[in-house]
């Protein structure tokens, strides 16, 4: 537990949330200021910041949980699909440091379109960077 965490501050029940789901490892509750009707967070109840800080059996939980859950989000708003996805660490906008992994409705005809509509750079890599950059992620980190 982190004191200034206001994740766990919601598990050990100091701030409320409507909780949806707990487990073990696991603890799920809507967003107070959601994207849209049934946005979901789902978070491990230790406080890790990112997803590779979470040991394997609560990351393992957490996906698990999210995916589990993902058919009761889509029922209960009537949903056609969700987006799900996390900000992991800073630089990807994440403002919670408390993963969690966001699942979030959506709706044939609710004009958000896919995660690829961030504004992305996209970059025109060719075959060398393509193979380099695989390389590095096959090592691991060093
Ligand atoms: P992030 O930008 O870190 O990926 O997302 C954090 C999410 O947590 C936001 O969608 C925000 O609305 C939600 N959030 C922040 N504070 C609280 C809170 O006190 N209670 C609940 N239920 N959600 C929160
Ligand atoms: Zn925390």
């Amino acid at each position: 537990m982190s004191d200034d965490c206001i994740f766990c501050s919601i598990v050990a029940g100091d701030v409320p949330s409507r909780t949806v789901h707990e487990g073990e490892h696991t603890f799920a509750f809507l967003d107070v200021n959601p994207l849209v009707r049934g946005h979901t967070l789902v978070i491990p109840k230790e406080h890790y910041e990112t997803v590779a800080e979470m040991p394997d059996d609560v990351r393992d939980a957490v996906f698990t949980a999210a995916g589990e859950l993902t058919p009761a989000v889509e029922e209960a708003v009537d949903a056609d699909a969700t987006t799900i996805g996390m900000n992991n660490g800073a630089a990807s906008g994440q403002e919670v440091p408390h993963a969690h992994v966001h699942v979030v409705p959506r709706f044939d005809d609710d004009g958000v379109g896919p995660l690829h509509t961030l504004d992305w750079p996209r970059p025109d890599l060719d075959d060398e960077e393509f193979d380099d950059v695989a390389e590095a992620i096959r090592d691991g980190p060093q």
